[in-house]
């Protein structure tokens, strides 16, 4: 039984999960085994206003609050886990952060090419050497006149070779703690010496996007920079607040679809002349993921309406991507071993699941670091 939700979340929950069904479910098989990124999906997800989620109706977006991206998150993930990271980051990172510090010409100018889909965000924060420790970051941006000039390495970058402009952290002062020199650009990604180094072979996610960035003298006027200088490394922790409530809702929907998954394979399935699912054993793994699942989706949604309701939600977000990443997994994989040995091939979509599940716990955050965020908040 899902949480009763307002009625007009309840019916964008219902729109977006026939869409899935209807436009995403007979592809997202073919799109993982081809690592292919599904370019012909991005006007569909425009259509229905979801590549704008919470930008205001002045730029073209829909205004929704958070508990609706949640909501979205969680439905494109039942079905492909990819399509979840892309609508994620897009809403939540490149275009979030824009919208969030963004001035008005620079919100004009990308936020409404946004939400058309004509430019998927991508936000750079990651490099080789910095991913946990973001702040440590090697990237420079230097101040030529009225320009800056970027040089460094990205990696992990969601959209980053098929976006049409990448938020990039770079550091822009040396002298002073790490965390207070770091400054947020905006790169068009068609910018002389901004190149796709290397497309990154994955575990899960296969046909989102994910590459390796390479910046060499990357040059940006100065209207490019988002934000105040040297103040992006905060600006880029309050934006991770609100991605993290999306990569738990993402896991939840990973995990929401391999129930439904198991339960219905628990059914038809006969083993001793019966259907597996008069076992307990099988019973007592779908009562547990049905249980976690639920908690999954009480912390996600307190933590989305704190975030509506403009109170504090840091370390809510933390719980609600800590528990339900960790419990997504479990769910997929407990959901897989329902399957017995055809959970283990690519016929059946479980598998995909699992391995797109595993992804909750480490992207924006890895667990340890969401433990390391809400002990902090404990012990402040
Ligand atoms: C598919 C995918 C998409 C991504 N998309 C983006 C994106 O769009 N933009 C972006 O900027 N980044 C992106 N990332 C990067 C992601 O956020 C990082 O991978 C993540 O933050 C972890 O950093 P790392 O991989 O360098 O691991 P590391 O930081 O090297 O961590 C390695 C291990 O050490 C542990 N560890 C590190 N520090 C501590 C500590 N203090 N205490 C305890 N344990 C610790 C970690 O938890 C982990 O288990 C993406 C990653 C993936 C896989």
């Amino acid at each position: 039984m899902e949480f009763e939700l307002p009625e007009e979340h309840r019916i964008l929950r219902q729109t977006v999960r026939d869409f899935c069904e209807r436009e995403v479910r007979p592809h997202a098989r073919e799109w993982d085994r081809e690592e292919r990124f599904p370019h012909e999906i991005v006007p569909k997800l425009a259509e229905l206003g979801l590549l704008g989620i919470k930008i205001p109706v002045a730029y073209g977006g829909s205004a929704m609050d958070m508990l609706s991206y949640a909501i979205v998150v969680e439905e494109c993930a039942r079905v492909d886990g990819s399509l979840a990271l892309t609508v994620a980051s897009h809403n939540g990172l490149g275009t979030g952060h824009v919208l969030a510090f963004g001035t008005e010409a620079q919100k004009q100018r990308y936020l409404s090419r946004a939400v058309t889909g004509e430019w998927l965000a991508a936000w750079a924060l990651t490099e080789p050497g910095s991913g946990s420790d973001s702040a440590g970051m090697q990237t420079t941006a230097v101040r030529d006149g009225d320009d800056w000039v970027l040089n460094g390495t990205k990696m992990f970058i969601t959209q980053g070779s098929v976006g049409g402009f990448t938020v990039v952290l770079a550091r822009t002062n040396k002298a002073v703690k790490p965390q207070r020199g770091i400054t947020a650009f905006i790169v068009e990604q068609t910018t002389p010496g901004y190149r796709a180094s290397k497309k990154l072979e994955k575990y899960g996610c296969r046909s989102s996007d994910t590459v390796e960035l390479t910046l060499e003298n990357v040059r940006v006027k100065d209207e490019a920079r988002l934000g105040e200088v040297d103040q992006g490394f905060y600006d880029t922790m309050s934006i991770l607040d609100g991605g993290r409530v999306s990569i738990a809702a993402m896991a939840l929907g990973l995990g929401r679809g391999a129930l439904g998954m198991a339960v219905r394979y628990a059914k038809e399935r006969s083993q001793f002349g019966r259907p597996i699912a008069d076992f307990q054993a099988i019973q007592w793994m779908l009562a547990d993921a049905q249980t976690r699942l639920d908690a999954a989706e009480l912390l996600i949604h307190r933590a989305a309406t704190l975030a509506d309701q403009g109170k504090p939600f840091s370390q809510e977000a933390s719980m609600a991507k800590l528990f339900a990443s960790e419990v997504a997994t479990a769910v997929c994989s407990d959901a897989l071993q329902i399957h017995g040995g055809y959970g283990y091939t690519r016929e059946f979509d479980v598998e995909r699941h699992l391995r797109d599940a595993k992804l909750c716990e480490i992207g924006e955050g890895t667990s340890e670091v969401q433990r390391l965020v809400i002990a902090k908040h404990l012990l402040a």
